[in-house]
């Protein structure tokens, strides 16, 4: 055969042939041949994983050439002018709200970067879905937005691919897919069939594949052409999808697929017959649903089955329902038919669950415009399968993402929505899927009726609701409603809207509530969450999608229809339920979509599109069905804060909370309150209000009697609930956010009551303000921008860096004017979540009055903030102010409140005052001051005459009739009850419940009527009756209709009260109780009043109920004249104080506090002055010649003493060798100095791959290498003694300065193990924090027992000759160390040797060539104290100009730590042989000896001179007499100057060397000539020259640095320079020891003032001689020959090593202070280098990369791909780079962690946004910019070792980091 044949031969040159074939124009032959070959290459019975077939393709497509190549050529075509790179999870992407038209819009990093967004409002985010880059696409963003490279169009002028390179493509792919598809169909199993079923596997052999189809769509336009043709062909379909008739697998193959697709469809073949024939009727009658148990029709589907069990188990006793409604459209629940290869592909990339290869290739297609909408139309087709399979998926995580990754793309264009709107019924797929969706889960409404309610709800602890599985179909319903024109087709279609609204009421009465009365919930459940998610996103999302289109008058159409749907659907939800007039008890249920989309429909058609209210209202009874659940929610709420709902345990708070929650306030509480403000507005006022107190059970509390029952409530839940009610109808009736405000006024009346509340950051309030209605993106023309009310309300304050380390952010507070003006305690109440917040606000209001001076004394009460006139819709809410309902109760109140009633608070006179002021400012407008008669007939007050407050005011109540026990106090009085009253109130009472029936029948009024009659009279019959006349209380008529309560007890007695008061007299008596004066208003007070009407703005009770008498004055002139007479009465003295149990409860709780608080006092200033003694006595320690040298004899010398206090026992005593006292310190290891550089500019952190850094150049290397040199040529003990390590990896020792017994802290250690809460450290490693300080802690220091007599004479002055002193240290370091006596106190200073030991990693104590040998820890030793030292010397500022008053002397423990390391190096002792200091001051013959050993010692030139001093000071007798030391470091000196003349002298070119050498060479023999730098240099460089090669080498380049003469003046500077970092050891060294003060002095001085201090220079340097530098040597022997021999020790090396000398000669010992890595200012430019930066040592790209700040290493945080030794690589790093301190910085949060140690915290960010807010984790994804003041910070603490004191969080990392 030909293909047998062929495949066989060359496949390049096959494709080459066979192409030249099919370029004929008659190429049948080349045709069949071709089919032929792929018949055998792509013969899908062949494993896939075999890519020979795949091979052959790519030659074939290429015809001949290479595929690279080909695919270049193609590529030159693209024509392209979209972007649309596909990217999944995790990558980076923008968003420009300003450029973006749809809200998903997005760009990747590229385009956005090429665009211009300057001053947009675009983030940065990590896709969690994964997306595709929307460049170029004019439909879902501005063209300004575009990249430079997309908004070119390049395409356009593109030329079209040549015929000839399509031709072998066009032949070959559709082979190729087709290929493709047999392989998914022959893969696919149902997931119910036993075998095991493996898509993965099928779809890992494929991969390849897959990803070939992949990168022929990057290959541009024209490529993607050609695939669309092929894969949208419908005649290619249908010749290949069936194969050839004859070949039997393609047969098997393709019935393979015919079964898979029948099986797709969403009702399967039973369960449609079986709903056939049930419900025979079709349509979208949504009224009837009929519900069947879930026993009913068993479905044999096995799935079903399956399911059916879950269920059961999750909801235990709560069957499922399942409806039998036919809602569902045939035509979309269908199966599937295909007619091109897309079709199909899509289908199996469903049927695989979107696997990500194929998602990514199909997405990869889309700008290809016939592409997308032939997939478009695809999806939509497929789209009730999709949802079908996700339900039945195990992984609907990442299955979700998947889907909606396409949808987006493919939804977001609204042309594209609209037409497969038309054409493909999106909308009646989607809502049908949501439908389907939820029926799944349904379950019977317990609500109301239990027994007999038809109504279903979602079953929230079912896993659709509780995965939120629903959300991409949702998220696309949002997506496409944000069109236009799809929202006008939904809105128009009438049965669509039908569908819907039976959707939500799915919600309505969800997670219902039952208040637990006898017992406590056994388990919590948390289908609250469920709950909210499914209203808020499945609900209120679309509601608010809808309303954004029913903004203009033109839509009122559309408002109107939903308005009657949503109307339609209550109703049959009230019928469902069985509800009638009464709720069912102690239920609730927060959530009431219909409700909230009735009233958000409203308000829109009134606010908006100018729609008569009436006309959208339903009748008087629907209005009071439709405010009872409302209502309902808002009395429980305030049940849930009076504790009466805790026995249903926490989470009913977490619901009342995410109710009110600002977040969604908007969906849920807002329109609820709107709602009832409507009903408010329309219903009778009385039946409102007495509604109201009856949902909050305070009815029985209205009563004027003294004592009163209530059944239904609690005592201690009485005021509550009272405040509760008083506070809602405050909030109801002055509430204006739909009633009235603009959108601009409501997002500032927002902002205002947050930021009362807190200061709040940028990003936090962004948060809090509601996002709908008003877009927070401000990009509705005309509106104000969040931005600019935040500018108009608030004022910005930087973030602060408060010292005690914690970091503050960029807060926004309010004006002061804002708090003068806008303050409104009602929104900041209706907003709070938690009461603490409203005593915040008040507590900021308070503080504000003060600091302004409007209110000084005492609390001031919430101001009154007047309110936005209401809309004339709304105009009858102002109603309820004014009924008689309201004011018996205000009445009541008052007159309980005057008389101390308990129960009544602050808060309750407050909000009556609040009342009473509304009611003032709000007058209904047919209102006259005259008297109104009473008008309804049917109502049996008397209180007053009518409805108008203001003439209520005056009204004056002259007796009432109360109901009391026969016990109140009322009784007592000895006045007696006409007869007749109690004989009827008891008969009456009787028949109470037979009248009450009977009225109801005899009245032929409607039903409604009777419920407002009936709930009035309820409610005045329950509280009290009052008459004008006493007479009256004895008309028949006024009891004829007396409601008793069942069960009330018979022994009530009725009672009248004399009251002759009104409530304008009430007021005024109340403000002489408050301001407890009599007579606080004088008669002519209302004269003074108008004269400043301003004062009454702010401040307590008193002024409120002064304003209120001014404002009722002014309005009414009986009310004046009433005032007036009241006022000039005089009144008896005011009811004493002591009787009043809540004014006593009170007083005794401010008692009590102010107790507490003086007793907190005291106990603060105890521990102050204890905290102040201690540290002075921490002083003592180390200056202990201050106060002892002072005045104390040498006779007294017991006294002397140092005395110690324990901080655990609190014992003060000397430390004894028997019981020694130590210092708190904590040792930790720090590479601090090793980090140092030379340049004092840190180092910039790279950000592109050119930059590098080099870390040669640190301290620590320089001196690594100079040890190694060293050790390279001479001895290797010579050379331990020639350095200091502990550049990297040294021990630092701090302490608190506190003292404690070492045996007490012993026992201390004890308790912390015991100790069941570990606070963060762990005690086995010695870990603890001080007893007084709680600073961190981990050793003791143990201290030396002191006596002042030593440290006298250490002082003693002498006048001894420089040779003695000299000749006195000798033999001192001849003598034996003393071993001291085996006591307490030498083992603790052992035991602290061993902790310094292990703090730091032996290979930073090792640096000998023997590890352990005794010369390495002689080494480590000395330069713990050389570390220590220089430590200091950093802090001071690298020099000690600042002098000797530093804050860090006092604490520091160098002398102590002195002292341990000097006993501890008493035990070695240098063979006096190799004393060096015989060779700093003795000529003496040369040795021969040395030249036994191998190698020479190290020359003294080549010494490091501040060790040497250290290793002197350490090894000598302690304690070292003063005289000695200054000794020690004048010869020392000597040797310093001399290793500066030679390091000087190396710099010189050799002529100028030859020159200084000759011209001091004269001076030699002058006075003084050993003082002089110019005959010493002249020595050094002749010494020097005798060997040539010392000079020789560094020839070349000095000269070329050198460009310069050298001058004396800068001779001396260098000489200076070159001496300076000894004598500031030396002197810091002397401070120490022997506590002389540092003087401070200017900078250039500093030699001197160093010099003068240590004793070198005479006090008073002679001004004429500024070359101090030579005047300080003393020599004891002469200068020439002592340093002959120095020189000769280095010239008297072999040549090898002498080539080396001069490196180490010209050493430079000056390092700039520490830094940490310059960074760059925008964090873009660190994110964009190292979030895809490859690992260099695992060579991927992290998930989480880090970067050590120290040095710039780039490192896998967690990774286990760079795990070594079980240590991860950040800690791996952090001990290497750092010894145990790390500084990282996160790159893709954005935040610093620091690890110390085992230990680890998060830091904070050192990068803000422009509100100066951190974005942890890159949240926000707003451009950041370097904080230098946070780096600062942390580079400080870096410094000065702080992280473990001011850092307060830390965490064990288990080496996980
Ligand atoms: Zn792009
Ligand atoms: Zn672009
Ligand atoms: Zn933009
Ligand atoms: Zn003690
Ligand atoms: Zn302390
Ligand atoms: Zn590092
Ligand atoms: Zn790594
Ligand atoms: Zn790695």
């Amino acid at each position: 055969m030909m293909a047998a044949l062929l495949i066989r031969r060359d496949k390049k040159s096959t494709a080459a042939h066979l192409k030249a074939d099919l370029n004929r124009t008659d190429n049948s032959s080349g045709v069949r041949q071709l089919q032929e070959l792929l018949d055998c290459v792509l013969n899908p019975e062949k494993t896939a994983a075999d890519t020979e077939a795949l091979d052959w393709c790519k030659c074939l497509i290429a015809g001949g050439e290479g595929f690279e190549e080909f695919c270049k050529t193609f590529r030159s075509y693209d024509n392209a002018t979209l972007c649309g790179l596909v990217w999944t999870a995790n990558f980076v992407a923008y968003r420009c709200r300003t450029c973006g038209i749809s809200p998903c819009m997005s760009l990747c990093a590229e385009c956005f970067n090429n665009g211009d967004h300057t001053g947009h409002d675009f983030n940065m985010f990590r896709s969690q879905a994964g997306g595709a880059c929307d460049c170029g696409d004019s439909n879902v963003m501005r063209e300004t937005g575009f990249c430079r490279r997309h908004r070119l169009r390049t395409g356009e002028n593109v030329p079209s691919v040549p015929r000839d390179l399509l031709l072998m493509p066009e032949m070959v792919l559709p082979r190729f897919i087709i290929c493709i598809i047999q392989y998914l169909r022959d893969g696919y199993t149902e997931p119910d069939t036993s075998t095991e079923r493996d898509l993965q596997k099928v779809l890992q052999q494929l991969e390849p594949q897959i990803s070939f189809l992949e990168e022929l769509t990057k290959m541009g336009g024209a490529m993607r052409t050609v695939l669309t043709k092929i894969l949208t062909n419908q005649q290619t379909f249908k010749d290949l999808s069936m194969g050839q008739e004859e070949n039997v697998y393609a047969k098997k193959n393709y019935e393979n697929y015919l079964s898979a697709l029948k099986n797709s469809g969403l009702v399967s073949v039973e369960e449609k017959a079986q709903t056939g024939a049930a419900e025979p009727t079709q349509g979208a009658e949504t009224g009837a649903l009929v519900l069947q148990g879930a026993a009913a029709p068993a479905s044999p589907d096995e799935s079903n089955k399956e399911e059916d069990q879950d269920g059961e188990q999750s909801i235990g006793q709560r069957k499922r329902v399942k409806l039998s409604s036919t809602t569902k459209d045939p035509s979309i629940m269908d199966s599937l038919k295909h007619k091109c290869f897309l079709e199909e592909l899509l289908f199996w990339t469903i049927k695989y669950e979107f696997p990500q290869k194929m998602v990514t290739f199909l997405l990869n297609m889309l700008p290809d415009q016939d592409y997308k909408i032939t997939f478009t139309k695809t999806f939509v087709q497929h789209y009730a399968f999709i949802m079908k399979t996700l339900m039945k998926s195990h992984e609907s995580d990442t299955m979700s993402n998947r889907i909606v990754h396409i949808s987006v793309q493919l939804f977001s264009n609204e042309d594209l929505a609209r037409h497969v709107t038309e054409e493909c019924q999106l909308l009646d797929i989607m809502v049908t899927v949501l439908l389907y969706m939820m029926e799944s889960c349904l379950i019977k409404s317990e609500l109301q009726d239990e027994e007999n309610s038809r109504h279903v709800v979602v079953n929230c602890s079912e896993a659709l609701l509780k995965n939120n599985t629903y959300w991409p179909l949702v998220s696309d319903f949002i997506n496409i409603l944000s069109h236009q024109s799809v929202a006008k087709k939904f809105l128009e279609d009438h049965s669509l809207l039908m569908l819907w609204m039976s959707f939500v009421s799915f919600f309505q009465g969800m997670n219902l509530n039952k208040r637990e009365l006898s017992e406590h919930v056994e388990f919590e459940s948390q289908t609250y969450y469920a709950a909210f998610a499914a209203e808020l996103e499945a609900c209120a999302q679309p509601m608010w999608g809808l309303l954004t289109h029913c903004k203009v008058k033109e839509t009122q159409e559309y408002t109107k229809t939903v308005v009657r749907y949503c109307l339609e659907t209550l109703q049959i939800w009230f019928d469902a339920i069985g509800f009638v007039d009464e709720l069912a008890p102690n239920q609730v249920t927060f959530h009431l979509p219909l409700h909230r989309y009735y009233a958000m429909f409203l308000s829109k058609a009134v606010k908006c599109q100018g729609l008569d209210l009436e006309s959208l209202l339903p009748d008087q009874e629907m209005l009071m069905r439709i405010m009872v659940h409302p209502l309902q929610i808002q009395a429980s709420l305030s049940e849930i804060h009076s504790n009466m709902w805790v026995r249903n345990g926490l989470q009913i708070k977490g619901q009342a909370m995410t109710y009110v929650q600002s977040h969604f306030c908007n969906s849920m509480i807002d329109p609820d309150i709107f709602l009832l403000q409507v009903c408010a507005s329309r219903l009778d006022p009385d039946y409102f209000i007495s509604s109201v107190f009856e949902r909050f059970k305070v009815v029985d509390l209205l009563t004027m009697a003294s004592v009163h029952q209530n059944t239904v409530l609690d005592g201690e839940q009485e005021r509550p609930m009272l405040e509760g009610a008083l506070t809602f109808l405050v909030i109801l009736s002055s509430l204006r956010i739909h009633l009235g405000m603009s959108d601009d006024e409501i997002l500032r009346a927002e902002m205002v009551s947050q930021l009362c509340m807190n200061d709040r950051t940028h990003s936090s309030l962004l948060d809090l303000i509601p996002e709908n209605p008003n877009p927070k993106s401000g990009i509705v023309p005309g509106s104000c921008s969040f931005e600019e009310m935040l500018s108009a309300v608030a004022d910005f304050k930087a973030p602060v860096f408060e010292l005690g380390g914690s970091m503050q952010q960029g807060m926004y507070t309010p004006k002061a004017e804002v708090w003068e003006k806008e303050f409104d305690p009602i929104m900041v109440i209706l907003r709070t979540v938690y009461r603490r917040d409203v005593q915040s606000a008040m507590d900021r209001y308070s503080a504000f009055l003060k600091q302004s001076g409007m209110h000084t004394t005492g609390n001031p009460w919430p101001p009154y903030k007047e309110r936005t006139p209401l809309h004339l819709c709304y105009k009858g809410l102002d109603r309820l102010l004014h009924c008689k309902t309201l004011h018996i109760v205000i009445f009541t109140l008052l007159y309980k409140i005057w008389l101390d009633h308990s129960n009544m608070s602050e808060h309750v006179l407050c909000m009556v005052l609040y009342l009473i002021e509304l009611g003032l400012d709000n007058q209904v407008q047919e209102d006259k001051e005259d008297e109104e008669p009473c008008i309804e007939e049917h109502c049996h007050d008397s209180w007053f005459p009518g409805t108008n407050l203001l003439s209520n005011l005056h009204h004056v109540i002259n007796y009432v009739r109360v109901r009391v026990p026969e016990t109140a106090p009322e009784v007592k009085r000895e006045r007696e009850p006409p007869a007749s009253t109690s004989a009827e109130a008891s008969n009456f009472g009787q028949n109470s419940r037979r009248l009450t029936g009977n009225w109801r029948e005899n009245v032929r009024e409607a039903q409604v009527f009777s419920l407002v009659a009936e709930r009035r009279r309820k409610f005045q019959e329950i509280i009290n009756r009052s008459s004008t006349e006493a007479s009256q209380v004895v008309r028949p008529k006024s009891s004829s209709t007396r409601w008793v309560p069942p069960g009330t007890p018979p022994q009530l007695v009725t009672e009248i009260l004399e009251i002759h008061e009104s409530m304008l007299s009430l007021l005024i008596k109340l403000h002489q109780k408050l301001s407890a004066k009599q007579n606080s208003l004088s008669a002519t007070w209302l004269e003074d009043m108008d004269a400043n009407p301003n004062r009454h703005v702010h401040g307590d009770g008193i002024t409120a109920i002064e304003r209120i008498l001014t404002k009722a004055a002014r309005r009414s002139h009986q009310s004046k004249r009433s005032i007036q007479e009241i006022c000039g009465k005089v009144f008896p003295p005011v009811a004493p104080k002591k009787n009043s149990p809540t004014a006593k409860k009170t007083m005794d709780k401010e008692e009590r506090r102010q107790r507490a608080r003086e007793r907190q006092q005291k106990l603060l200033a105890e521990f102050a002055s204890r905290q102040k003694s201690f540290m002075e006595t921490a002083m003592d320690v180390e200056s202990p010649d201050a106060e002892a040298a002072m005045d104390l004899g040498a006779s007294e010398v017991k006294e002397s003493e140092v005395l110690y206090d324990c901080v655990i026992c609190g014992q003060s005593g000397p430390s004894t060798e028997d019981r020694p006292t130590g210092l708190v310190v904590l040792l930790q290891a720090s590479s601090v100095l090793g980090h140092r550089c030379k340049s004092d500019e840190a180092k910039k952190l790279p950000t592109t791959d050119e930059e590098r850094i080099y870390p040669a150049d640190t301290c620590g290397a320089a001196h690594d290498v100079r040890l190694a040199l060293m050790q390279s040529f001479f001895k290797d003990s010579s050379c331990l003694q020639s350095v200091s390590i502990g550049w990297d990896g040294g021990v630092y020792v701090q302490t608190c300065g506190h003292t404690l017994h070492i045996d007490c802290h012993k026992s201390y250690m004890e308790s912390l193990r015991n100790d069941q809460v570990m606070q963060g450290f762990s005690v086995d490693k010695g870990e603890f924090t001080c007893p007084l300080c709680r600073q961190f802690a981990n050793s003791v220091l143990p201290c030396r027992p002191g006596r002042s007599t030593e440290v006298v004479s250490w002082h003693m002055p002498s006048n001894k000759n420089t040779s003695v002193l000299v000749k006195e240290v000798e033999d001192l370091q001849e003598q034996l160390g003393l071993f001291p006596t085996e006591s307490n106190l030498s083992k603790e200073m052992e035991l602290v040797i061993k902790d310094i030991k292990n703090t730091t990693q032996r290979k930073y104590m090792d640096y000998g060539k023997n590890p352990g040998s005794p010369d390495n820890d002689f080494l480590f030793m000395y330069s713990v104290a050389r570390t220590n030292l220089e430590l200091e010397l950093v802090h001071r500022g690298g020099n000690l100009c600042s002098g000797g008053a530093s804050g860090a002397a006092k604490r520091s423990c160098l002398n102590q730590l002195f002292h341990v390391l000097a006993m501890h190096m008493r035990l070695y002792s240098i063979d006096s042989a190799y004393n060096p200091w015989t060779r700093l001051t003795q000529v003496a013959p040369s040795r021969d000896d040395c030249l036994d050993d191998e190698r020479p010692e190290v020359p003294m030139l080549f010494r490091d001179c501040p060790s040497l001093l250290i290793i002197f000071v350490l090894t000598m007798p302690q304690p070292l007499c003063k005289e000695h030391f200054i000794c020690l470091v004048k010869m020392l000196y000597n040797l310093q100057y001399t290793q500066a003349l030679a390091a000087l002298s190396a710099k010189f070119s050799p002529e100028e060397r030859q020159a200084w050498s000759t011209s001091g060479a004269l001076k030699k023999n002058a006075f003084n000539a050993e003082k002089s730098y110019e005959a010493l240099l002249s020595h050094v460089i002749t010494e020097l020259s005798k060997v040539k090669t010392v000079y020789d080498v560094n020839t070349e380049e000095p000269s070329m640095l050198s460009t310069s003469v050298w001058s004396p003046q800068s001779i001396e500077y260098s000489l200076q320079q070159f001496c300076l970092p000894y004598l500031r050891l030396s002197c810091l060294l002397q401070h120490h020891l022997y506590g002389d003060n540092l003087s401070g002095c200017p900078e250039e001085e500093e030699f001197s003032g160093l010099a003068g201090c240590l004793g070198l220079l005479a006090p008073a340097p002679q001004p004429s001689n500024p070359m101090y530098s030579a005047s300080c040597l003393d020599w004891t022997v002469s200068a020439f020959n002592l340093m002959t021999q120095w020189c000769s020790e280095v010239t008297g090396l072999s040549d090898t090593h002498a080539e080396k000398s001069m490196t180490l000669l010209v050493q430079d010992l000056q390092w700039a202070s520490p830094h940490l890595l310059h960074l760059p200012d925008n964090y873009n430019t660190i994110f964009q280098y190292y979030h895809k930066k490859a690992c260099t040592a695992c060579k991927k790209v992290p998930k989480d990369p880090a970067l050590c700040l120290v040095c710039g290493t780039f490192v896998c945080l967690k990774g286990l791909c760079c795990k070594q030794q079980g240590i991860c690589e950040c800690v791996w790093h952090s001990q290497h780079c750092g010894a145990a301190t790390g500084i990282f910085l996160l790159i893709n949060a954005s935040v610093i962690i620091i690890i110390r140690g085992h230990r680890f915290c998060l830091w904070g960010s050192v990068y803000l946004d422009a509100h100066g807010e951190e974005d942890r984790d890159l949240r926000r994804g707003k451009p950041l910019f370097l904080c230098v003041e946070r780096y600062k910070v942390l580079e400080q603490q870096w410094v000065s070792h702080t992280f473990d004191h001011i850092n307060k969080r830390w965490g064990p990392h288990y080496n996980g980091l």
